[in-house]
């Protein structure tokens, strides 16, 4: 089913998780155990990250040898398991830099042959390795340009001239920024951006993590006011150590509100988790009354924060 569907038809409200594939030639017993504690949780669907390739540096006895390597592989065949196996609709995250058009095709094309029926269409960031696309190669630019292939291949347009070419059916997400994203000059050119998405064809937008609600409120307000109206749903990761006081802020150009990175900075390590739990309670809790489409959790790696939080919730 397609995350548009589940949040028209909620009766209850909608929690979603996003998971990271293990890096690569890693074990995937863990990230199992994790889709098998979300899946207590009866999740309508789980998102699942994609990976560009990233150059590596190795010092051997011959000196430092570069390495291009695909950090996390596993994004589809994951998607396979959690839908065919777990049965939790699946959300693979496409990603514009590092692949091709022809690639992305590809790939969409697997998804498609898979019964997954959503996308989360991403831009990506510049990674410490550029592959030179060959010749007769194409790359999207941006996540609006990434929409309009995937909207494309909805309607049975694919990147070369097909006969009888089979429509795809994908319900396209793409991310949202309540603080706006980092490369943008200010908030209204990047609703302006978001708008275009959306005209392109995104049917919903996941918004990038927060600490203050206000920020998601006041980001609503906006995109409403400038004609956006598909679902916005936010995304809450809990925080968990010391340490994200700095690579939170560093990594995903947010704000951590003072009130919270006081009681964490003046807190013993082994309580962080707790006030970070007791924080995310209270966003979830203010975003429920405020009647918002689903709540995002980005559960990464481990399901241990979330599963105290939903318990903490009663959910
Ligand atoms: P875009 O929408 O392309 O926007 C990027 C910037 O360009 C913005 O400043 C925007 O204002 C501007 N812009 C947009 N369109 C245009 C245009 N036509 N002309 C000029 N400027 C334009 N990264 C990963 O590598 N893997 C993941 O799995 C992943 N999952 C994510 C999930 C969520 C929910 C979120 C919020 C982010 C995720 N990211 C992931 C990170 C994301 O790839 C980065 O934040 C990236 O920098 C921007 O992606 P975007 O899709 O928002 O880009």
């Amino acid at each position: 089913m397609k995350v548009i569907e589940h949040i028209e038809k909620r009766n209850n409200p909608i929690f979603s998780y996003e998971i990271i594939p293990p890096k690569r030639g890693g074990n995937l017993s863990d990230l199992i155990s994790v889709v098998e504690d979300l899946k207590k949780f009866d999740p309508p669907y789980i998102d699942i990250t994609s990976h560009a390739a990233e150059a590596i540096y190795e010092e051997t006895d011959s000196g430092i040898k570069r390495q291009v390597k695909r950090k996390r592989p596993g994004t589809l065949g994951l998607c396979v398991l959690i839908k065919h196996k777990y049965g939790i609709d699946a959300v693979p995250h496409i990603l514009c830099r590092g692949f091709t058009r022809e690639e992305t095709e590809d790939i969409l094309i697997e998804f498609h042959y898979s019964g997954i029926e959503n996308v989360l269409a991403l831009r990506g960031d510049d990674v410490s390795y550029k592959k030179p696309p060959r010749i007769d190669r194409t790359i999207n630019d941006y996540a609006g340009d990434l929409v309009d292939q995937i909207s494309s291949m909805n309607q049975g347009k694919y990147l070369s001239n097909l006969l009888d070419a089979e429509k795809t059916n994908f319900c396209i997400g793409v991310a949202g920024y309540p603080e706006k994203h980092y490369e943008s000059p200010n908030i209204k050119t990047d609703i302006d951006y978001l708008k275009k998405k959306v005209l392109s064809g995104a049917d919903y937008i996941v918004t990038q993590m927060f600490y203050d609600n206000n920020d998601y409120f006041n980001f609503v307000d906006l995109c409403r006011s400038e004609g956006i109206l598909v679902p916005i749903i936010p995304g809450i990761k809990i925080l968990s150590s010391k340490n994200q006081l700095s690579t939170l802020p560093k990594v995903f150009n947010i704000d951590i509100p003072y009130e919270l990175s006081e009681e964490v900075r003046l807190a013993k390590a082994k309580h962080v988790k707790d006030i970070g739990v007791d924080w995310a309670a209270r966003q979830v809790e203010e975003l429920l009354n405020r009647d918002v489409p689903a709540i995002h959790f980005y559960v990464m790696q481990t399901s241990k924060h979330v599963s105290k939080l939903m318990n903490k919730l009663n959910i």
